[in-house]
């Protein structure tokens, strides 16, 4: 525990809050600490969920959110991506490498505009095989590191009409001809890189497809997964934040001779907020001492976003008009919307729970009940 506190310590100190994503990564890289992060193997220890759960804290508790989210990202789905595809791919392997030191960053693209983004068998990127090579076509939308990306992993049709058996993951180096982004038009998210990324006819060498006949949607879950565990140590470190903020706001608002925090009302308000953060501190505390499996990680998922929005708007109920000031927790509160959508939409992780009922009910004991 001391190791992970003195690790979390270490990355709080690196991040600067004045760069985005991009300046983040490559600092966190110089100081080893996202080799640190990937030192054992991602399947099986403890030890990476606490890790994980110490680097995705200590950067929430000082960088904007935009910039959290892009580096989480990284960390959270890139590399576990990435991992999953090396051992057969000698040109991943040495991007990997120069990930883990800072040196590159790869985004990941699967998104696409008018497309539900839940339904990946919607895809309307493809990619076209010639004597040559390959030919990619299509447009992805919102990608985390967009701008800041050296590389984006791309998910499209490779073979049109086989459904799952038919998807790809392509490695297309963002400098490629035919390959134009656009920063996303929002104003949230600052330091993110958030990007529309064209490939117009961008012509590669076939070695850019990564994925086996057939295993492109399996290395995403594998990716998932990951996320899912890192937005969920996020859910619990930024609630926290905003549960603090809203407290030492009450204590220090005038009203009826004492304070906000003096009125009953409002403190058992504030206590039902905190009730739920305890729900999810619970969870991160089961996920650190015994990470589960996929499906569960879905529920998980899906819950901590839920717990992380309403506590954040409750929080923002409480502060009242002060929310809503230049870097109040107003902004906090609609950009906390996106754990709805991160690492799968919540309302088609509940569709898709709801359907492995018999399995989440029965526990990880396997209780018979
Ligand atoms: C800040 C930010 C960063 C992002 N970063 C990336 C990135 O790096 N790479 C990338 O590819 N994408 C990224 N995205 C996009 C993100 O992955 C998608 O928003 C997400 O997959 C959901 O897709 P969608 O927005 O099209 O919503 P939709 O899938 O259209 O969902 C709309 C609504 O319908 C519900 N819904 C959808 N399907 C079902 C279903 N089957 N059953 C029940 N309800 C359903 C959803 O819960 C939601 O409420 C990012 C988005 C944001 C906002």
């Amino acid at each position: 525990m001391v190791e992970e506190a003195s690790f979390g310590a270490r990355v709080a100190a690196a991040a600067d809050p004045a760069r985005d994503a991009r300046g983040v990564w490559e600092d966190l890289g110089a100081a080893g600490l996202i080799r640190e992060l990937f030192a054992r193997e991602p399947s099986a220890p403890a030890d990476d969920a606490r890790r994980l759960d110490s680097l995705i804290t200590a950067l929430d508790s000082v960088l904007p959110t935009g910039t959290t989210m892009s580096v989480g990202v990284q960390v959270g789905a890139t590399i576990p991506l990435l991992r999953s595809i090396a051992p057969n791919h000698p040109r991943v392997a040495r991007i990997l490498a120069d990930i883990l030191g800072g040196r590159t960053m790869v985004c990941v693209a699967t998104t696409e505009p008018d497309v539900s983004g839940s339904d990946l068998l919607a895809t309307r990127g493809t990619v076209r095989r010639t004597d040559d090579g390959i030919v990619l076509a299509g447009t992805k939308s919102w990608v985390s590191n967009g701008l800041h990306a050296d590389y984006a992993m791309v998910l499209l049709h490779d073979l049109p009409g086989r459904g799952l058996l038919g998807m790809s993951w392509v490695l297309v180096p963002l400098d490629a001809s035919g390959v134009v982004r656009t920063p996303s038009t929002t104003e949230w998210f600052a330091g993110g890189g958030l990007a529309d990324i064209r490939l117009d006819g961008v012509a590669l060498a076939e070695d850019h497809l990564m994925s086996p006949r057939g295993r492109a949607l399996s290395q995403m879950a594998l990716a998932s997964s990951n996320e899912r565990l890192m937005m969920t140590f996020w859910a619990r470190s930024l609630s926290r934040r905003a549960l603090r903020g809203a407290r030492d706001h009450l204590r220090g608002r005038a009203s009826a001779g004492g304070v906000l925090w003096d009125n009953p009302v409002v403190r058992a308000r504030f206590a039902a907020l905190m009730a739920q953060w305890r729900g999810l501190d619970a969870m991160c505390a089961g996920e650190r001492r015994a990470p589960t499996g996929p499906r569960e990680r879905m529920a998980l998922k899906a819950s901590s976003a839920r717990a992380v929005t309403s506590i954040v708007a409750g929080c923002v109920d409480l502060v009242g008009g002060e929310a809503f000031r230049d870097g109040g927790m107003g902004r906090l509160a609609a950009e906390v919307g996106m754990f709805n959508l991160l690492g799968g939409a919540t309302g088609a992780l509940e569709a898709l729970l709801a359907s492995h009922e018999a399995q989440l009910l029965k526990g990880a004991d396997n209780d018979p009940m």
